[in-house]
């Protein structure tokens, strides 16, 4: 173990769907790795459940080819595996009925006094009926929580039901509700950038900020999801969660402390801060977009419709918003928010760009002042870019000339970056709600979008095409234009 590796208490991990995409994707791969960092204690176990009946045997050999199929080989070794699948049991449960939660009630009766966490990784059509069971076979205990994960509905009035769902069992500090971005280092170090230094706060403002831009662009097409996705969209499956919360932590007032609440009232004024766009505004203030066929790094790529093997679809794989926040620090900012599927590259970033200098000293000779920008690089290469202007070096006069500080997390510390879900799963061992959604804040965010969505269907608001391997749609790049901005990539 690390020096600066503090073990979490004993812990029962119960994973309903421990056998899905996501529990041998992220879940199980994130929990090696906190083992093999010594951060789980003996007393720790890890409780798969799921309709089909593996057996003990049968659940073990599934970790393990998780962990070969979503670990770098050279992290699985021997010793670390035997170790991690010594916490390993699972309980054939069809969560819908009422036989298996005996057999499940006895294995956790064996670590009552631990910290209890039930995964629900699971469609949410059944957060309902396992919390019900959870309570009938009485195996809540004061150290219970409960993990859940988006989707948290499809509009305020599902996710008002999610929520029912959980409440009638959980209480507001014991429901985790996962958006893996905010388990991610540059997320947490957006939150140090700003709070732990200085210099940024006093400038973080309309004064002296001219506008935001938050990307999340995926190389990816629908792939498998298809189904899911099209009773979605990028919308509902990004927007409101993860650029909502990249915008919040962007935005906020400083918090008290580095609390849960104090962190989650200050996000929660944002959202509630957030101008209405409906049906008078939707069509200025947001594009949609559906990917056509393209290349993506020279492999050409299917359209939409081919990937989801429909003849048609009005569903969105690409957005770009023009966001404001009616506030104090904001009024005039605009925030251009973009997500979507089949884009240039894997991107995520948030883009701050600074005013332009009030004066120049400087005469035509020394060229053209850009604008200082800070860019926050969540994806690919965790790290973060100041631009500033400098003088080219040399004797020939003073030219001026933008360059990079930059910052690679993994050249500066020499270390990749853990995965969000292994810190977020340990937030969870540890009871702290820091980085997890508060119900009311899933509330709000949910109260900007419908009235989004529904001016899309009210007006019929039409859905561009755009290649596969490009931008998204010329209309997102118009939408920009129009304000006198230009997204980074188009910039000089
Ligand atoms: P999945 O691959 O379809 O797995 C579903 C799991 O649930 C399986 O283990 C399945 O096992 C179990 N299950 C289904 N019905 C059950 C029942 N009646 N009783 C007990 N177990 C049951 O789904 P997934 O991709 O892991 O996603 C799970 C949830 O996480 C979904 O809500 C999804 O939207 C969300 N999510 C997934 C990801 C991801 O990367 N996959 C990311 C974010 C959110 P049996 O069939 O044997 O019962």
């Amino acid at each position: 173990m690390s020096s600066r590796t503090i073990q979490v208490s004993p812990f029962d991990l119960v994973v309903f769907g421990g056998t899905g995409d996501l529990a041998a994707r992220k879940l199980l791969p994130a929990l090696y790795q906190r083992d093999r960092a010594g951060q789980l204690p003996d007393e720790g176990r890890i409780i798969g459940v799921a309709r089909k009946a593996l057996g003990h045997d049968g659940y073990l050999k599934f970790v393990r080819k998780s962990l070969h199929d979503h670990v770098k080989s050279v992290e699985v070794d021997e010793e670390a595996l035997t170790r991690f699948l010594a916490r390993i049991d699972f309980c054939a449960v069809d969560v819908t009925g009422e036989s298996g939660w005996p057999e499940l009630a006895e294995i956790l009766a064996a670590g009552v006094e631990r910290v209890r966490a039930f995964y629900y990784a699971v469609s949410p059509d059944l957060f309902a009926t396992i919390s019900t069971h959870i309570q009938q076979f009485n195996l809540v205990t004061p150290k219970s929580r409960v993990v859940v994960e988006k989707p948290l509905g499809t509009d305020g009035e599902s996710a008002r039901a999610v929520n029912a769902a959980i409440s009638c069992v959980f209480s507001e500090h014991q429901v985790f509700r996962i958006d893996h971005y905010l388990g991610k280092e540059t997320v947490q170090n957006l939150m140090a950038l700003r709070f732990a230094n200085r210099m940024f706060e006093p400038l973080w403002n309309s004064m002296h900020i001219d506008h935001i831009q938050i990307t999340v662009a995926e190389e990816l097409g629908v792939g498998e999801r298809g189904g899911y996705y099209d009773g979605s969209g990028a919308m509902r499956d990004m927007v409101q969660n993860h650029i909502l919360q990249l915008l919040c932590l962007t935005a906020m007032e400083p918090p008290d402390a580095f609390q849960a609440d104090s962190v989650r009232d200050e996000k929660l004024k944002v959202l509630k801060s957030l101008r209405r766009i409906d049906e008078r505004n939707a069509e200025q203030c947001t594009i949609r977009g559906q990917y056509r066929n393209g290349s993506v790094g020279g492999q050409p790529t299917q359209s939409y419709l081919q990937d989801i093997g429909q003849d048609e679809s009005d569903t969105e794989t690409f957005v770009a918003i023009r966001a404001e926040i009616a506030n104090w620090r904001w009024a005039g900012v605009p925030f251009f928010l973009r997500t979507g599927k089949r884009l240039g590259n894997r991107t995520s970033e948030i883009v701050v760009n600074f005013r332009p200098i009030s004066h120049s000293i400087f005469d035509h000779t020394a060229g053209r002042i850009s604008q200082n920008r800070l860019i926050i690089r969540l994806q690919p290469d965790e790290g973060m870019t100041l631009e500033v202007m400098i003088k080219d070096p040399g004797p020939g006069g003073m030219r001026l000339r933008r360059i990079p500080l930059d910052m690679s997390f993994v050249e500066t510390f020499g270390v990749s970056n853990p995965d969000a879900y292994e810190r977020l799963l340990m937030d969870v061992i540890r009871g702290n709600q820091t980085l997890f959604m508060r119900h009311d804040e899933v509330a709000a965010a949910w109260r900007w979008i419908d009235p989004i969505i529904a001016a899309w269907h009210n007006t019929s608001q039409r859905v561009h095409h755009y290649a596969g391997g490009s931008w998204g749609p010329s209309a997102s790049v118009a939408l920009i234009e129009r304000d006198g901005r230009t997204w980074l990539e188009d910039s000089d």
